[in-house]
């Protein structure tokens, strides 16, 4: 019997342990997480993205369009069938059309997306449901068990080494499909570079976190629940919108980088009870060539010189303030400001000008006076709150095969970690395709 380790319970770990167990019950599966629940950020919000324009790159993937539809159903079917709800958004096509007509006027490409939004409240219950299937599926399933280390066997095989409340074990395996999100992807890079395992610079996306009131970006929102517009679509440096939640929060991620912790914005909505806000980030990519290639390290630069003006907090500004290079200074923010779904003590105000480059500062105004065209009152109201940093790193893309295996013979990786997606739906398309690359080596068909 084979055996396969699956590091992270995200959902590219997720899809990938439920599409090796569906085809071949002779293949030993361990997931391991390192977290107490498996999960990974699923957890989060978890709006499902069913479109393959959102959340991944099918020309970098080297799947054809029809293939990736047909996958992305299949990812929605399972969902369903574990519990995300039936209401879709995104499906009045009249409006869509009218809106990206609209968008392209003021230089904005509009992606037409249906989504599911299951919530945070909700998504404790669909990954509860994950996990059983998981289970019932025979999938050994270590929580709060940390990988370590991935060595190679002489001759064939993997020796992956744990560590569970301070002890560490050994066990074997044949296959390695790594998938350990963003927060893992410093830590896996550690181990491809001891492996030989080959990987590109990926591009990191940083910008803000606008927050406004619900009512004044529903134009957009009543259409597409998260609307997905780009500026400068040709360019490999756009900019876009992400992750809209409207009647959602503001939520403080904590990233942790060797032994430093840094405060990044992010956010997310319940789908059953909703505040008056609506929260949106608008990010710009960008690429490092020589002699700085290292874009985790630049994109780091970023963060540490934020929470440097902010105190170690992040920085919240008025928008009018954003717009006239000033600090937005608290006293003002306490009387005249948009109330915050995030507590003011977790955030400094401040000059968000101050601390990033001109380059990402100038795109995210035009981008912010072309959107005003859209949803009148983004830029028009002047106490609407900008956060930063909102960033997302996709720092290391490994060079793999179609079906995700690395240079390393029966090393598949899959994921946000891995470079190979950018969301929820994506990276459970990553983790079936290394799942089938698996299968595939296995001699056993799929359908
Ligand atoms: C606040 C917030 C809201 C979000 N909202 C959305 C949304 O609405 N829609 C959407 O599409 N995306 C959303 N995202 C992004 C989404 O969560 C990710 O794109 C997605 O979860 C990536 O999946 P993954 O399987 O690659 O990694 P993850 O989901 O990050 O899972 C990786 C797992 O690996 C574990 N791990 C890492 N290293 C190790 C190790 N050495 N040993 C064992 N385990 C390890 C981690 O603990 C983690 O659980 C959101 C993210 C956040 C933070």
């Amino acid at each position: 019997m084979k055996k396969v380790a699956i590091i992270g319970s995200g959902p590219a770990g997720i899809f990938s342990a439920l599409e090796l167990s569906k085809h071949n019950p002779n293949i030993e599966i361990t997931l391991f997480e390192k977290e107490p629940y498996s999960s990974g950020g699923m957890i989060n919000d978890c709006k499902l993205n069913l479109s393959h324009e959102i959340g991944m790159n099918i020309e970098e993937l080297k799947i054809s369009e029809e293939n990736a539809n047909n996958l992305i159903s299949y990812i929605d079917k399972t969902f369903l069938e574990h519990g995300a709800p039936d209401n879709l958004y995104g499906v009045d096509e009249d409006k869509i059309k009218r809106l990206q007509e609209k968008a392209k006027l003021c230089n904005l490409e509009l992606i037409s997306c249906k989504q599911r939004h299951v919530g945070t409240d909700n998504s404790k219950n669909l990954t509860d449901k994950f996990k059983e299937t998981l289970m019932k599926n025979g999938i050994s399933i270590q929580t709060k068990t940390e990988v370590k280390d991935i060595i190679k066997n002489p001759e064939d095989g993997f020796a992956v080494i744990t560590s569970k409340e301070n002890e560490e074990s050994f066990s074997g395996f044949d296959y390695i499909i790594s998938a350990p999100g963003r927060a893992g992807s410093i830590w896996f890079r550690e181990k491809a570079d001891k492996l030989g395992i080959k990987y590109l610079w990926g591009p990191v996306d940083v910008g803000v976190r606008v927050e406004m009131l619900k009512k004044n970006y529903e134009d957009l929102t009543d259409i597409i629940y998260d609307p997905k517009l780009i500026m400068d679509s040709s360019d490999k440096e756009f900019t876009r919108t992400f992750c809209t939640n409207p009647g959602g929060r503001i939520r403080l991620e904590r990233l942790v980088e060797n032994e430093d912790t840094f405060s990044i914005i992010n956010g997310d909505a319940n789908e059953d009870s909703k505040t008056n806000n609506t929260n949106f980030a608008i990010l710009t990519r960008f690429y490092l060539t020589e002699p700085l290639i290292d874009t985790r390290k630049e994109g780091l630069e970023l963060v540490k010189r934020v929470n440097r003006y902010g105190g170690g907090k992040p920085l919240v500004q008025r928008m009018q303030d954003f717009f006239n290079n000033k600090r937005t200074k608290a006293e003002y923010l306490q009387t005249n400001g948009l109330i915050s779904t995030l507590n003011p003590s977790f955030v400094t105000p401040g000059d968000i000008n101050l601390a990033y480059s001109y380059k990402v500062v100038s795109k995210i105004k035009t981008f912010i006076e072309k959107l005003d065209h859209l949803a009148l009152g983004v830029r028009a109201d002047p106490n609407n709150l900008i956060y930063a940093p909102e960033i997302k790193f996709y720092e290391t893309n490994y060079i793999t095969t179609p079906d995700l295996e690395t240079n390393i013979e029966n090393i598949f990786v899959a994921g946000d970690g891995a470079g190979k997606s950018r969301g929820i739906v994506g990276a459970a398309l990553t983790g079936i395709l290394a799942a089938r690359g698996i299968l595939k080596k296995e001699g056993v068909e799929y359908k």
